[in-house]
């Protein structure tokens, strides 16, 4: 009987599951929203238990009746969980990436000499999205969490530890190099959790999991029904494994509910000097780890659901997509959606929405325009830091992510770099990734060359503004990031 091939894809807006067939091709799939809890202005956070829920109820959903041979697991990065060992009940919510009470610790650790120690260490810059702030803050303010910390008692974990936890029984507290290495917490070079970055945050290593490879045949056990865990990473390292970038100078850019360019640099880590991070590409095995160079964008596909669960100007994601087409331009309208602050290559806590240009002739189809524009915008910010701090330039620029669905999208995108766009049929690259990662140590594949060869393009997109339109738009979004820069005080 054929065999498959099962993973996990725990986003920040929904979890799904999949079956892949050694094709590369979906064979299978389930999908549930969780809720995003909103508490505060500028708090966001995630039930752990709905998403445990979630992930045993697609994968029983998904895997009914295949035979899976091992299974992957892709996570929302960044976001933190600390639970109690003997329960394994949560000291509260999950604090997503997103989330920015932690700004004051950032700003604090960003005006010391010790900003520059993260950076250097852990290849991060002081900021809200990181792991280390966010466990920093559950330690400080809630209630038992230290203590119960400093006994042993309290666990800490991003998405992938907390469901390889639950998912055998309890037995497994691991985490791999690439969600490690968001953390703040992690040594690039020595791949180890780190004394000196620890004391920045006040974390006590007991609570600390232990780091594995992202592919590996015996680091992450089994689950409790006795499929083999043999891949966990990052959702965005996934997708680069599943964009198949495994040569060095290759890159692709995920358009999700925030986008991330990661661009394959081999294995040494390239410093940036541009506002990227540097982080860990993926390790599989005993192989030295590949290293990346990200520009994170924190909200994109998060300013379309803005606009269908906050001003309701769409009922579905997609119908942004009609909406924007019944214009034929932005009618002067710039939307900068700097909701978490201004991530890559701005990097200002401080940044806050925008939206500039406005006229009276300008209508909910402009707005919806230029939101689509913002996504694009962002991603160009980012691909001129990448270009400046690698010598990479692009020829083509692969994508994937939940908003690539949208066509009108992805040919902005390619009016707005002036380089082609091309999307792979399997458009679900995270999860793919994340199988074939569990797939390469459980010998389903032999190695990269076989899962190239799985990769085929299903649509290029080409530009078609001139490049004065070009260079125009792009002065313009620039005079409108500048003024959600410096607009509040933290
Ligand atoms: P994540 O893994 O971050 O949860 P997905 O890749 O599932 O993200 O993509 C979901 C995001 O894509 C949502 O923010 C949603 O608003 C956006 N999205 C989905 N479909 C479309 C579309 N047709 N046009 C624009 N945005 C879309």
């Amino acid at each position: 009987m054929a065999d498959y091939i099962g993973a996990i894809d725990q986003g920040t807006t929904s979890t799904r599951a999949m079956v892949f067939d050694h094709d590369g091709s979906v064979v299978a799939r389930h999908q549930v929203e969780h809720r995003q809890i909103l508490p505060r202005a500028g708090w966001v956070e995630h039930d752990p238990d709905e998403i445990l829920r979630n992930a045993l109820l697609v994968a029983g959903e998904a895997f009914q009746g295949y035979q899976i041979r091992a299974l992957g697991v892709a996570n929302q990065r960044e976001t933190t969980v600390v639970w109690d060992r003997r329960t394994g009940t949560p000291f509260g919510n999950a604090i997503v990436w997103q989330d920015t009470r932690t700004d004051r610790i950032a700003e604090a650790l960003n005006r010391d000499g010790r900003g520059e120690l993260i950076r250097h260490k852990s290849g991060l810059r002081p900021a809200t999205y990181f792991s280390g702030g966010k466990l920093q803050w559950i330690l400080e303010h809630v209630d038992g969490a230290r203590d119960a910390a400093e006994r042993g008692d309290a666990l800490f974990g991003t998405i992938d530890t907390w469901l390889l936890w639950n998912l055998t029984g309890g037995r497994v507290h691991a985490t791999d190099v690439t969600n490690a290495s968001r953390t703040m917490l992690m040594d690039l070079e020595t791949l180890d959790w780190d004394d000196e970055l620890l004391a920045c945050f006040g974390v006590p290593r007991a609570m600390l999991p232990r780091i594995c490879p992202s592919s590996d045949p015996s680091s992450y056990g089994h689950t409790t029904e006795g499929i083999a865990l043999t891949a966990a990473l990052g959702d965005q390292h996934a997708a680069t494994v599943g964009q198949v970038c495994f040569t060095p100078g290759e890159a692709k850019n995920t358009y999700g509910t925030g986008n991330f360019l990661l661009l394959n640099t081999g294995t040494e880590p390239v410093r940036s000097e541009h506002g990227l991070l540097t982080t860990v590409a993926y390790r599989f095995g005993s192989a030295p780890p590949v290293y990346a160079l990200e520009g994170s964008i924190a909200v994109t596909g998060a300013a379309v659901q803005w606009l269908r669960d906050r001003l309701h100007i769409i009922g579905t994601a997609a119908e942004c997509e009609t909406l924007a087409a019944r214009v034929p331009d932005n009618g002067g309208m710039y939307f900068v959606p700097a909701f978490s602050g201004l991530f890559a290559p701005y990097w200002r806590a401080d940044a806050r929405g925008a939206i500039v240009g406005m006229s009276q002739y300008d209508t909910d189809a402009h707005l919806a325009r230029a939101t689509l524009e913002a996504i694009c915008y962002q991603s160009r910010d980012v691909v001129e830091a990448m270009q400046q701090d690698s010598g990479v330039t692009l020829d083509v620029l692969k994508v994937d992510g939940g908003v690539t669905a949208n066509d009108l999208c992805m040919q902005l995108q390619a009016d707005i770099l002036g380089v082609p766009v091309s999307r792979p049929m399997v458009a679900e690259t995270t999860a793919l990734g994340a199988a074939y990662a569990a797939g390469l140590a459980a010998g389903y594949w032999n190695d990269t060359d076989e899962l190239r060869a799985n990769w085929h393009e299903s649509h290029r997109w080409k530009p078609t503004w001139s490049p004065q339109q070009r260079a125009e738009g792009y002065q313009r979004w620039h005079d409108a990031v500048r003024r959600s820069l410096d607009w509040i005080e933290i």
